[in-house]
């Protein structure tokens, strides 16, 4: 039997289990796993010449990772009614206690049924949770792992524990809250056993005959090293055992004294090893344990489909510019939450501030994968209530799979992320799927900046002109000046892809100040052409806004030009409000005192409280154009672009609608109230040639073919 279970054997044996379990399994400050489990499994690879892959993950991860195929063998296995199905378990070969651990502050509990009306904290995945509700206790808290569970403790958010002994022990008493939990009573006890998937009995018996072979005395000398022993202490005479008494307390205390320090040092460099594969953070893996995931779940799945679902969320700096970044913070995680959620997830990772990995694992479809971006989408749509309001962030999503845009992790990666680019540039609030061409271009964007540094020299710049209509009476009112670089490299190059750039190499400054006086100069001619009311909105970067001589800026390119300042209009970001409007609230006096006006751009993706702005001289308010992708059927949009128009106009502000794409939406903004519109239903941005023919043509729209967006305003490297 046993021969036979070794001539079917594996060249690998992949083993997962619980990575935060001392003393069985833990990381150690190699970042290397540790622990009685990593000795013992080395001595059965040295038995049957077979080489072990020991895969220390969060318990649910383990379970869900050997039950998925990606290992064999599962390790620190309790045998319960509900796994019977799912497992063939090996003999056990440990004992462990559960108990049941209460803050202090709690009296009374000293049975399961005391714990009725309690929320009780476990472990995802974890057995107690089916102990607990064979005893009617359904109020339970899950965590992640331990790590989340004593977080929580720290925070006040559980009061009652349910844990395993030997982790408790570990986590409570030596994590220093143990000084408010007690051990309440001993729930149940149960044992160890290794499991494989169900009806895998050839992996069994290869692991219990190896296991076999395992000396006692190689188990004593293991438990020894891992577990300590007991002394068998016997007095000699009564004079030496009173010296040996001595010597044994200071021994005692030395060991003690040792024991906490090598604790201290394992928690600590537990944190390190555990962070080298982890988002600090979320606790969620990180780009290199995600890369190995998918490398992992490749090399096993033949046959099936790996999707990977990059997750940028859109003017995320913002959220965290507005609201500080705890929020920002807390927001990512709820965020990561719901994506779990999604149906056949392998793994959720965070890579970096804004961007989250979802991969899926299975038989899917195009369909299938499109419907779950769809999901992905709608779970993060929500919003994300704080301090009594929503605050709503898009995602955009740039999506490979394998086994159609690459062989492994690094390149699928790299290929969602060109995918993801696209995604944003095409407007954000998109999904887009990888197509060869995009990977020379992300190479290409990496020269970006280089690049940059030469443009305003070169006169690479242009600026493009939206129109900005009023929905009542559908005049031409204004225009918008967005930026394009003309590269010779890269051609038309969008400044969602360049502004941040340039503020980070300092450049926006120099760029901003040609933008304004270009701009200031453009809308002059056409005062002096007879296009009287004509008004000019500029953008201004959070930098810009925030920068010492805005004023003299400003006021240059006014007086320049000879533009009235009544029509130059400068919009920014509720973010650089919040960030730098205190700050420069005296020079927007002093301009605004010069007859110009200020618009609040993209309202609603940030701080979105009208009531601040109420604080600084705002005219004008342009909803973000996320908010009218469901117009005019999806409640949640109605409710919001209404709410908005009301209000500001409570405020005497006017509302403008950016993105307005089609008919339906402009009809139900005009019914609402707004007052203008801008969108590429009535004309995309134009170069000046565009806007003056459109112009004389009497600003005919829908614009027509020979004013496609996709002509002058969207095309980029
Ligand atoms: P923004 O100020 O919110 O500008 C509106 C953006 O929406 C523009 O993107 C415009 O092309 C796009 N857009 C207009 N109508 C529609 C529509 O119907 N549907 C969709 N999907 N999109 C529409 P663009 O030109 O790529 O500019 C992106 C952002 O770059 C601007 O957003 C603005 O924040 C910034 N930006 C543009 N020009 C400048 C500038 O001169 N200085 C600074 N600091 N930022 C600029
Ligand atoms: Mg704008
Ligand atoms: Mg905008």
């Amino acid at each position: 039997m046993a021969v036979a279970a070794l001539h079917a054997a594996p060249a690998t044996l992949r083993v997962v289990s619980d990575n935060n379990y001392p003393p069985y399994l833990f990381i150690g400050p190699d970042h290397q796993p540790r622990g009685y489990l990593v000795d013992e499994w080395k001595l059965w690879e040295q038995k049957t010449g077979i080489h072990v892959e020991l895969v220390p993950t969060d318990w649910a991860n383990a379970q869900h990772m050997l039950l998925d195929g990606q290992a064999d063998v599962i390790d620190m296995l309790f045998r319960t009614p509900e796994r019977e199905p799912l497992y063939d378990f090996s003999a056990p070969y440990a004992k462990v206690t559960v108990g049941i651990y209460v803050d202090t502050s709690i009296s009374g509990i000293d049975d399961v049924d005391a714990l009725r009306g309690f929320e009780v904290g476990v472990e995802r995945g974890d057995a107690c949770i089916e102990h607990l509700k064979q005893h009617g206790i359904t109020a339970l808290k899950l965590y992640r792992d331990y790590n989340a569970m004593i977080d929580a403790v720290h925070q006040r958010d559980v009061r009652i524990l349910c844990m395993d002994d030997y982790p408790a022990n570990y986590y409570l008493y030596k994590n220093s809250a143990g000084a408010d939990f007690s051990h309440a009573f001993e729930f149940y006890s149960s044992e160890f056993h290794r499991g494989v998937r169900k009806g895998n009995l050839a992996t069994l018996a290869l692991v219990d005959n190896g296991m076999r072979l395992i000396t006692s005395e190689e188990r004593d000398a293991l438990r020894r090293k891992w577990m300590g022993n007991p002394v068998n202490f016997t007095p000699y005479t009564q004079i030496f055992a009173y010296a040996l008494a001595v010597a044994g307390a200071a021994g005692i205390a030395l060991a003690i004294w040792v024991l906490a320090l090598r604790r201290a040092v394992e928690r600590r460099t537990k944190d390190l090893g555990f962070l080298a594969y982890h988002d600090p953070l979320t606790r969620l893996p990180n780009r290199a344990l995600l890369v190995d995931r998918i490398d992992h779940a490749i090399r096993q799945r033949e046959g099936a489909r790996l999707a990977l679902f990059l997750i940028g969320l859109d003017h995320f700096k913002r959220v965290n510019e507005s609201v500080g970044h705890e929020v920002g913070d807390q927001l990512i995680k709820d965020m990561a939450d719901r994506l779990s959620g999604i149906e056949q997830t392998h793994t959720v990772a965070r890579l970096d501030g804004d961007i989250l990995a979802v991969t899926l694992l299975g038989t899917l479809d195009t369909t299938a994968i499109t419907a779950a971006a769809e999901r992905m989408q709608r779970v993060i749509a929500k919003g994300f209530a704080w301090q009594g309001r929503n605050i709503f962030v898009s995602a955009s999503i740039g999506i490979s799979t394998w086994p159609h845009d690459g062989d492994d992790g690094a390149t699928l990666l790299k290929h969602a992320d060109a995918a993801l680019g696209l995604a944003k540039r095409e407007g954000r609030a998109r999904f887009r799927f990888y197509s060869a061409s995009l990977t020379s271009e992300a190479q290409g964007l990496l020269d970006l900046g280089e690049g940059l540094r030469r443009a305003l020299q070169r006169d690479e710049f242009t600026l493009l002109y939206q129109p900005q209509v009023e929905l009542r009476t559908g005049r031409v009112v204004g225009v918008e000046a967005l930026l394009r670089w003309r590269s010779d490299t890269f051609g038309l190059v969008s400044p969602d892809r360049f502004i941040p750039y340039a503020e980070e190499a300092g450049l926006i400054g120099a760029i901003g100040d040609w933008v304004l006086q270009e701009a200031c100069h453009r809308a002059a001619g056409w005062v002096r052409r007879g296009w009287s009311g004509l008004h000019m909105a500029v953008n201004l970067s959070p930098r810009q806004f925030g920068s010492v001589n805005l004023y003299e800026q400003v006021s240059d390119a006014l007086g320049a030009s000879g533009l009235p300042p009544q029509l130059l209009e400068l919009e920014i970001t509720e973010g650089s409000l919040l960030q730098h409007g205190p700050a420069v609230s005296d020079v927007l006096s002093r301009l605004r005192a010069l007859g110009l006006s200020f618009a609040i751009d993209d309202f609603g993706t940030g701080y979105s409280s009208l009531a601040y702005l109420n604080r600084f001289p705002i005219q004008i308010l342009k909803i973000d154009r996320s908010f009218l992708i469901g117009l005019p059927d999806d409640a949640r949009a109605i409710t919001l672009t209404s709410t908005i128009v009301a209000m500001a106009r409570n405020m005497n502000m006017r509302v403008l609608a950016e993105g307005v794409e089609n008919v339906a939406q402009w009809d139900f903004l005009r019914d609402a109230g707004c007052d203008c519109a801008q969108g590429w239903y009535i004309g995309p941005p134009m170069t000046v040639e565009q806007f003056e023919t459109w112009m004389s043509r009497g600003a005919p729209f829908p614009p027509g073919d020979d004013f496609h967006p996709d002509t002058p305003g969207t095309s980029t490297p």
